[in-house]
C-alpha cells in the first residue's frame, strides 16, 4: 500500500493507477465498519484508495474535534492488511489551502435531523467530500449506511453537481449485541457501553411495533421513553422517515428508515434501521 500526504504526492500516485478505482473516505480510528467498506470497494473496483482526514469544518464549536481519536499507524496497518492500495492522509493545507473560501451547501435532505442538531455539519461534509472526490477522481466512492442522512446528502450533491462518480452505500456493521460500530464508541465508559445497546435495541423494538401495526406516534414515544430509562439524555430525534426524502412519516409507507440520535453521558450516538411494507 502506498501512503501519500501532500496533494502533489497524491497527483503522482493517482497518475499511476489504472483500471476502476474505488474511494473510501474516513476520519480514521478505523474499525470493522470501515473495513467492510474496503471489502466492498475491493469487490467493486480494481484498485482501492482510502483517505484519513479529521475534517474540522464538519465539527461544531462545542464538539469533539480536539479529542477525536487519532491512530494513524494502526489505521495504515489495518488498511494494508485488508488490501487497500493507496492511503491519502492529507494535511489541513492540502484540503483547505490558504484563501480557501468555498462552501458546498446541499438543501432538502440535509435540513432536518443531523442538520438541525449540528448546524453547518453537512456543509462541512459536502465540501470535504467534493474536495476528496475531485482530488482522487475515483470511479466509485463508498459510504456507510450508519450515517444514513450523510449518504443521502452526498448522493444529492453528486447528482446536482454532475460529479462523474458512482456512490454506493454499505450496510452498518454492528457489535454482537447490536451496537453500531463507531469511532466514538471509544468514548464510552464500561457502564455506558453496557447501556449503549439500548439504542439499537429500541430501534429494533420500534420497527417490530410499527410492522405489527402499532400507530407510529405511540411507538416512537415508547421508544424515546425506553431510551431515557436506559440512561440516554438529550434525545435529538427518534423518527420514522421516508428512506429517499428523509421526510417524517406518521404512518408506514414504502421504504422507510427509523433514525435516532441521543446522548449517553458525554457521547452522542446515532443509528438507524431499515423497514418496509
Ligand atoms: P467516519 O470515519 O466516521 O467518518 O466514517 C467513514 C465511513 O465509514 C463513513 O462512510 C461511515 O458511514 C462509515 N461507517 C462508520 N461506521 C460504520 C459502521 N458501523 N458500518 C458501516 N460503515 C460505517
Amino acid at each position: 500500500m502506498q501512503i501519500v500526504r501532500s496533494s502533489e504526492e497524491l497527483t503522482k500516485a493517482r497518475a499511476g493507477i489504472n483500471g476502476k478505482l474505488a474511494l473510501v473516505p474516513t476520519m480514521g480510528a478505523l474499525h470493522a465498519g470501515h473495513l467492510a467498506l474496503i471489502d466492498e470497494a475491493k469487490r467493486r473496483a480494481d484498485r482501492v484508495a482510502a483517505t484519513i482526514f479529521v475534517n474540522p469544518t464538519q465539527f461544531g464549536p462545542n464538539e469533539d474535534l480536539a479529542r477525536y481519536p487519532r491512530r494513524e499507524e494502526e489505521d495504515a496497518r489495518l488498511l494494508e492488511d485488508r488490501g487497500c492500495d493507496l492511503l491519502w492522509m492529507p494535511g489541513i493545507e492540502d484540503i483547505y489551502p490558504a484563501g480557501f473560501a468555498t462552501r458546498i451547501s446541499v438543501g432538502g435532505v440535509s435540513e432536518r435531523w443531523e442538520g438541525e442538531a449540528r448546524p453547518g455539519h453537512f456543509d462541512g461534509v459536502a465540501t470535504v467530500v467534493a474536495r476528496l472526490l475531485l482530488s482522487v477522481r475515483p470511479d466509485i466512492a463508498l459510504f456507510g449506511e450508519k450515517d444514513f442522512q450523510q449518504l443521502a446528502v452526498i448522493r444529492r450533491m453528486v447528482v446536482d453537481l454532475g460529479l462523474p462518480v458512482e456512490i454506493a452505500g454499505v450496510p452498518t456493521v454492528r457489535e454482537p449485541d447490536g451496537l453500531a460500530l463507531s469511532s466514538r464508541n471509544a468514548y464510552l465508559s464500561a457502564e455506558e457501553r453496557r447501556r449503549a445497546v439500548a439504542l439499537s435495541a429500541t430501534l429494533g423494538a420500534a420497527r417490530d411495533a410499527i410492522l405489527a401495526s402499532r400507530p407510529v406516534g405511540p411507538a416512537l414515544t415508547a421508544a424515546r421513553e425506553s431510551l431515557r430509562s436506559a440512561g440516554f439524555s438529550a434525545i435529538d430525534y427518534f423518527a420514522l422517515v421516508d428512506a429517499a426524502t428523509l421526510e417524517p412519516l406518521d404512518a408506514p409507507a414504502g421504504e422507510m428508515r427509523l433514525i435516532a440520535a441521543a446522548t449517553l453521558g458525554a457521547t452522542r450516538l446515532i443509528d438507524n434501521l431499515a423497514l418496509s411494507i
